[in-house]
């Protein structure tokens, strides 16, 4: 943690959605997450992603490309009108993380070498499958495959560093980043196994962190009833909590399912909130 130095910092980080990768509603589900969704929009989650804005260098970046990724590009737009998008950082090569990236083609945005930064090995999927190879072809993006704990200085204010964490690799290996402004640090972890699987202790990178934006898939393992938890690689939210009892980081609940009853209003929300713990909101902005 770096001392607060005088005055607001020119960089701060935006929540653009909480959601795991399908959102909320899910498709063709009624369950009592999805079926009110469906009804109100205000119940609706997009995705998880969060945005990084650096009003002086009047650029922004953006982690994880979703497919709600239109939007998400819009509310940046919306929110900072000066900063123009200079990079997506995607964690790795599951639906919920890198398909908005379509909407860079030319059938959409058709942007110009948008610069993506990702692992090698996220690199060498896009590079090798349709229609993401199509994005290469005609110059829509610009891969910038990164090596792990390096920090990528993506302006003068504002730096990144990609950790690898474990988790379902068919596609590409996994990261979480870490990122830092002037003043503060904020760590983003959207999917991971389990956290005893990380070569790195959960609550030292928490209490080394301002912020920690965490996977919170599941709640516990009655969040899918009939299903062996053990079989799930995802950290239960109890676990979570119980790691990080007493940490001096912000953390914030992210990449909820939509049978994770934090999503509603329940007992277990109530939980969450008596052991200091919130799950993310959709707008949510920290200064770094
Ligand atoms: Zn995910
Ligand atoms: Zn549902
Ligand atoms: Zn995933």
């Amino acid at each position: 943690m770096k001392p607060a130095s005088a005055g607001p910092s020119p960089v701060y980080a935006i929540l653009l959605g909480i959601s795991q990768d399908a959102g909320v509603p899910q498709i063709g589900c009624d369950c009592p997450a999805c079926a009110p969704a469906r009804v109100d929009p205000s119940l609706r989650q997009r995705a998880v992603s969060v945005g990084l804005i650096d009003t002086e260098a009047r650029s922004s970046w953006i982690i994880d490309a979703t497919p709600d990724f239109r939007e998400q590009y819009d509310m940046l737009r919306a929110l900072a009108p000066d900063c123009s998008l200079r990079g997506i950082l995607l964690t790795h090569i599951h639906i919920g993380h890198y398909l908005g990236l379509a909407q860079l083609g030319k059938e959409a945005l058709n942007a110009r070498g948008m610069p993506v930064l990702c692992s090698a090995r996220a690199a060498a999927f896009l590079r090798s499958n349709g229609p993401w190879s199509q994005l290469l072809e005609n110059g829509n993006i610009d891969l910038q495959p990164w090596a792990a704990e390096a920090p990528l200085s993506l302006s003068r204010s504002l730096s990144v560093t990609p950790m690898l964490v474990p988790h379902r690799a068919e596609f590409s290996d996994t990261a979480a980043y870490r990122a830092a402004g002037p003043q503060r640090t904020l760590f983003y972890c959207p999917d991971i196994d389990r956290w005893e699987g990380w070569d790195r202790d959960v609550r030292s990178v928490c209490d080394g962190s301002d912020i920690a934006l965490l996977d919170a898939t599941f709640f516990s393992g009655a969040d899918l009833p009939g299903r062996d938890m053990s079989t799930i690689p995802h950290p239960l939210v109890t676990d979570t909590v119980a790691r990080l009892r007493g940490t001096p980081a912000e953390v914030a609940l992210i990449h909820l399912n939509h049978t994770n009853p934090l999503l509603r209003d329940t007992p277990e929300r109530d939980w969450l909130r008596a052991q200091g713990v919130a799950v993310g909101a959709e707008g949510q902005r920290w200064g770094l």
